[in-house]
């Protein structure tokens, strides 16, 4: 009985000191001495909020980078090139595109809507002045028809400037300024809410909020292109998406530059995006009646195969299964270098970092309305893999045995996230000359640099990393551990405060 007590104390003792209370132990191999031992490393685990610690110190280095990439005066990256700006521009900006869409498939998500972009900006390119394709892709992309694709909005157009720079206006005395912008972009009403829940539940639209929270981050990006073509220039970002009292995500941007307030209203109201997927408003199979695998996903009685993925998206209408837009809410704030006003932004725009999107529960209305918002989305599929659509009466993609509608397990149907499985932080890649590794290590370095220690780089290739064994007889309880890191860090505190107090002392005497 005393040990889990024992625990408890040192993860307190943790957090008080910052300290990782869910390290990972890991046996490191020092290929230089041959010295193997078990070390413990932070879990790093930023949003999953299992790891408070971990939480607010990522949360720390995101201000800081925040803050040092939204009012740069020099371009982060010096490219020479002979290509015209704009279609730099172009050509960088797919490859961000590339990029992302590469990642969504290798999460097995879905890579349609990327693909209609990419291809989008094939054409761009091309008529931009450009031959051929940059990536000289030969993989097959699925060909929608035109009706289909996602036309850009009416939206004023301007030449692109392969700058990332805002402008920056000279006052009568001489001064410079450089003005950016936070903006705050909200998703529509689906019923009135007070304090955080529906007013009359029933009238609540929570299957229009479960879809719009699972494709909010295609919004976004939709936004971020069409922002990129209005402002004629390489606009950068960071941004964070977070909770709304009512649950709903929402997204804080800090913008480099500056656009006329109603020019940003113009392009949040003209943003939209068409999800090309199956119906998913009309149960086929349900309860005990679901479909059963026989090398493929057959119904129960007739035995006919349900369609696959593929044959779904060929067999689409000509209406998509949804549309999501932003809401009237939009938020736009000038915001000057260097001003408290930035200051106050940039912990705005943390503020909800280390907590999880379903983490800020408050009063019992507001459970109930979680609880609800959750069941909406238990039979809402996420991705073409979820096996929710065989609901629906189509295979997933991939499709294997022992899907069950219902029970899938990715992250858009948990409670903490209610529907937005992204990411919570999205940084344009221009943001800063730095990564978020780069900060990590500035950060080091400041550390080291005040003990007197030299920064040296280690060499990459001289650890070796294992993972450790479970009930491994060098890994000490937990609540060992734990005490053993507080000590370090108190070590480190007591060393950095000596010498503080060395400094401020006169050396002359
Ligand atoms: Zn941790
Ligand atoms: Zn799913």
């Amino acid at each position: 009985m005393a040990q889990p007590l024992a625990r408890d104390v040192a993860e307190e003792i943790a957090k008080l000191h910052g300290v990782c209370i869910r390290p990972v132990a890991l046996r490191r191999l020092d290929m230089t001495t041959g010295k193997s031992e078990v070390v413990d490393v932070p879990c790093g685990s930023p949003l999953e909020s299992k790891c408070p610690p971990c939480a607010k110190r990522n949360r720390q280095l995101r201000m800081a980078q925040c803050r040092e990439g939204w009012h740069l005066d020099e371009e982060p990256i010096i490219t020479p090139d002979e290509a015209t700006d704009g279609q730099r521009c172009l050509v960088e900006f797919r490859a961000d595109m590339q990029a992302k869409r590469d990642t969504e498939e290798k999460a097995s998500g879905d890579t349609s809507d990327l693909d209609a972009v990419l291809t989008g900006l094939d054409i761009e390119i091309n008529e931009a002045g450009m031959r051929g394709n940059v990536l000289g892709r030969t993989a097959s992309k699925r060909v929608r028809s035109t009706k289909r694709r996602q036309d850009a909005p009416d939206l004023p157009k301007r030449k692109m400037d392969s700058t990332t720079l805002g402008r920056t206006f000279e006052a009568a005395d001489g001064r410079t300024y450089r003005p950016s912008l936070f903006v705050t972009l909200t998703l529509p009403s689906y019923g009135k809410v007070m304090n955080g829940a529906p007013v009359d539940p029933d009238m609540y639209d929570y299957v229009r909020a479960a879809r719009d929270a699972l494709h909010f981050s295609k919004l976004v990006d939709r936004f971020v292109q069409n922002l990129r073509r209005v402002a004629g220039y390489d606009v950068q970002y960071f941004a964070t998406v977070e909770p709304q009292k009512r649950l709903a995500p929402h997204l804080h941007m800090a913008v480099r530059g500056t656009l006329p307030r109603a020019e940003m209203k113009q392009i949040a109201a003209a943003t939209y995006h068409q999800v090309w997927w199956p119906q998913a408003d009309e149960a086929r199979f349900e309860g005990d009646r679901l479909p059963i695998w026989n090398d493929g996903y057959v119904d129960p009685d007739t035995g006919e195969v349900l369609p696959t993925w593929d044959e779904a998206l060929d067999q689409l209408g000509d209406e998509p299964m949804h549309v999501i837009r932003f809401g009237d809410q939009v938020d736009v704030k000038g915001v000057l270098a260097g001003s408290p006003d930035a200051d106050q932004c940039i912990r705005y725009l943390s503020k909800y970092l280390t907590k999880s999107l379903g983490e800020t529960l408050d009063g019992q209305a507001q459970r109930e309305h979680a609880a609800r918002f959750v069941d909406a989305l238990r039979y809402e599929p996420c991705s073409p893999t979820c096996p929710n659509w065989l609901r629906y009466g189509v295979q997933p993609k991939n499709a294997k045995p022992g899907m069950v509608p219902g029970c899938c397990r990715s992250k858009a149907h948990k409670p903490e996230h209610l529907g937005y499985a992204g990411r919570r932080v999205l940084v344009s890649r221009k943001w800063s000359n730095k990564t978020l590794a780069e900060h990590k290590q500035d950060r080091r370095t400041w550390v080291l640099e005040a003990l007197g220690q030299a920064d040296e780089p280690t060499d990459p290739h001289r650890y070796v990393w294992q993972p450790v064994r479970p009930g491994d007889p060098e890994v000490a309880p937990i609540g060992v551990r734990l005490l053993r890191s507080i000590a370090e860090r108190q070590r480190w505190r007591a060393h950095l405060r000596r010498l503080e107090e060395l400094s401020a002392t006169p050396q002359a005497a």
